[in-house]
């Protein structure tokens, strides 16, 4: 989606954190580079994931979430160059976040938050922190290499941006709602920490009809419902909207990235064929429908992942 040129951005709902071990001042930094296997996962909630097997890099830990064996090139996800600014004070508009990817994350957060705020009484907000290579998280410490996720003990959502890059090399056309659609997942998996449903995905972590598969399309038909009414969102009552109405075009381009994380088109890639009962977030066709669902609804509640067929 297209951000309205002269919108307001918050830059307070998100922070920077990790830089690849650079951030070395008060002590108790982590060590920099630190391979997949070395990094504490608890219960990570990810864009894509699951025991890819193949690959070798070895989950750390085998927790529920699992570590993803998505072992791409550390050097490739900016654990020592880029880096993160301090702050966000280049994030002031939205034309700002039409041309940054720093400040795209900073609208799509606002956005995605302003219209959980107004639709649901109970939703509290969430920071995202825009990481570098590594960061420390109340889930214990992680890299790049896992992918977007949702922490629940901090209920903070973590993202490096150069996964954008990875994305579409996974199949994703690289356009800004296929970018924006990762965080409205994520941030639905607050939504689900926020009403109670998302230890479910812990209990039943794995398999077609796992819950963590449950939990995970919940999450895309809740980005969705975002994206629905994402053109009426706002910070203030005096503010303009964040962004323009969304296009056919950025509804495909969502449609490209969820087709890039499913389950089966990974595993496919990875060890060359699909195996259903190592599922954690549902094949490509499901997560494109779910993802329509929402959109197509509008309605939270259309978004019953937990009973009946999930096509
Ligand atoms: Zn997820």
């Amino acid at each position: 989606m297209t951000f309205k040129e002269n919108a307001r951005l918050d830059t307070s709902q998100v922070r920077s954190g990790g830089g690849g071990g650079r951030r070395s001042g008060g002590g108790g930094g982590m060590a920099a580079g630190g391979g997949i296997g070395g990094i504490i996962l608890l219960v990570l909630y990810l864009i894509f994931g699951g025991n890819l097997g193949g690959g070798g890099g070895g989950a750390g830990g085998g927790g529920a979430a699992g570590a993803d064996s998505w072992n791409f090139n550390a050097a490739e996800v900016g654990a020592e160059g880029e880096g993160v600014s301090d702050d966000f004070s280049h994030c002031q508009t939205g034309a700002d976040a039409n041309e940054n990817r720093d400040c795209l994350v900073v609208g799509t957060v606002n956005s995605v938050q302003a219209f959980w705020t107004s639709a649901w009484s109970e939703y509290q907000p969430a920071q995202t922190v825009i990481f570098s290579g590594t960061v420390q998280t109340g889930c214990g410490a992680a890299n790049s290499q896992v992918g977007p996720f949702y922490c629940p003990l901090d209920e903070q959502v973590y993202i490096d941006v150069s996964f954008f890059d990875q994305l579409e090399q996974m199949g994703a056309d690289g356009g800004s709602l296929s970018q924006m659609y990762v965080i409205g997942h994520e941030y639905g998996h607050h939504v689900q920490n926020l009403n109670g449903v998302l230890g479910r995905a812990q209990q039943d972590p794995q398999g077609p009809e796992s819950g963590a598969v449950r939990i995970e399309l919940q999450a895309d038909c809740y980005a969705g419902v975002w994206v629905a009414h994402a053109d009426g969102t706002r910070l203030g009552q005096e503010d303009q909207a964040i962004l323009e109405p969304v296009t056919q075009k950025q509804i495909d381009s969502a449609l490209t990235a969820a087709e890039a994380v499913g389950d089966d088109r990974i595993q496919e890639q990875m060890q060359g064929r699909v195996t259903p009962e190592n599922w954690t977030h549902g094949s490509s066709e499901q997560r494109q429908k779910w993802f329509m669902t929402g959109y197509e609804s509008g309605d939270p509640n259309a978004c019953n992942t937990f009973t009946g067929d999930l096509g």
